[in-house]
């Protein structure tokens, strides 16, 4: 199907094209300088000290949980409202998500209240998203997890170039795991970064990364090592030099993408207060600068979303759903949680009646207005 106006599309150009070909010449595909330099441009531009890039976020979020110890009889509090890689890493390590509520219509992340309620003895760490590069609570998630004693882990998967209070999201937690998944603010096909400012957690996650080995092929190749031992259970979860050479070059072009995301989210919530003002846009009081990777909004109560979406995509318009909850899906809900079912009121509402819109870079101010005229139209029947 090819979209008029599609949902997301990559901003792509000869750049990339030339930044692979340059790794497919040099001979060497596997990780190695040009890695370390994607890695060193990603510490710089968020502040972390450590960027270690993976094959992909959803490994990271395990290595993140690895590195933190998180195993059987451990239980993470995670929201629901989020890509289901999200607690799927802490079901990998042994351990229990344990789901909690949003703070509501408005702000679509994990409410600090709802974490409260769902402590128990067992609880290691609280895994937070910051849905559509929007920020969570993250003073008071903080606060929370210092009172007790909890390491805090963000999916930051969404938000590559959001910051709160001028400090990078996914660098206020311990760990901090990045998406470059094809639909992402910024792509290498596959790909992923952990970033954190703990020496010893970034040892440990260079590790994991690669089979819990002392050295790198890379390293043997640069003559530095000639052996290496293996001190523990390790994974293949490295990226490679082409996908990090596109990387290199997606980040240059990140900044002038957001922004330009950004524009037309106060383009289209301008023209939906004006047009369509029985929809509810959330993160209107949100603070910090998103990455605006999502154009959420909720249709008024009751309406026929599947009804809505089949007419958006008669007239070529692409849209999506942000998220199905992860508690209500059947391995979840069978498996995951079936001696206690989950209710999540203000996650239900919410996944019921959101209905995500086209967004991306090169879309035109007046697919924004196609977009808002065609919603109006269906809504008012
Ligand atoms: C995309 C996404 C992931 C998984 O990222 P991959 O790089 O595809 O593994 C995890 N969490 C959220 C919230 C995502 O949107």
């Amino acid at each position: 199907m090819s979209w008029r106006i599609p949902l997301a599309d990559l901003d792509f150009g000869p750049e990339e094209t030339q930044a692979a070909l340059q790794v497919l010449e040099s001979r060497w595909l596997t990780m190695g300088a040009v890695t370390e330099q994607f890695e060193a441009d990603f510490a710089r531009f968020t502040g972390a000290k450590h960027a270690i890039a993976v094959t992909n976020c959803t490994v990271g979020l395990h290595m993140a949980c690895l590195a933190l110890d998180i195993g059987p009889g451990d239980e993470v509090i995670v929201p629901s409202l989020t890509f289901v890689a999200t607690s799927n890493a802490v079901l990998y390590c042994g351990a229990q998500p344990v789901f909690a509520d949003i703070c509501g219509p408005d702000q679509l992340t994990l409410s600090p209240e709802s974490v409260e309620q769902h402590l128990t003895s067992r609880t290691k760490a609280i895994m937070v998203m910051h849905y559509g590069g929007y920020a969570c609570d993250m003073p008071r998630i903080l606060e929370i997890a210092e009172r007790h004693g909890l390491a805090v882990i963000e999916d930051a998967a969404h938000s590559v170039g959001s910051s709160l209070g001028g400090r990078a999201l996914g660098v206020w937690g311990k760990i901090g795991c990045y998406s470059f998944f094809s639909n992402k603010n910024m792509t290498t096909g596959e790909g992923g970064m952990l970033v954190t400012d703990d020496d010893a957690l970034a040892a440990r996650l260079r590790l994991l990364r690669s089979h819990g080995m002392t050295s790198l092929t890379w390293d043997r190749h640069r003559g530095h090592a000639w052996s290496y031992d293996v001190v523990e259970l390790g994974y293949n979860y490295r990226i490679d030099e082409i996908r990090s050479a596109i990387g290199i070059v997606q980040l240059q072009k990140l900044p002038a993408g957001n922004a330009a995301r950004r524009e037309l989210t106060t383009l289209y919530r301008a023209q939906f207060a004006a047009e369509v003002p029985e929809l509810t846009i959330p993160f209107r009081q949100t603070p910090g600068i998103s990455a605006c990777h999502l154009m959420p909004v909720l249709l008024p109560p009751g309406t026929a979303r599947v009804a809505v979406m089949d007419a958006l995509k008669q007239e070529g318009i692409q849209t999506s759903i942000h998220y199905p909850p992860i508690h209500l899906f059947s391995y979840y809900r069978q498996r995951v949680n079936a001696s206690s079912p989950v209710v999540l009121p203000l996650t239900e509402d919410v996944a019921a009646r959101e209905l995500t819109l086209p967004l991306y870079p090169a879309l035109q101010a007046e697919q924004v207005s196609v977009v808002v005229q065609a919603l109006r139209k269906i809504l008012r029947g």
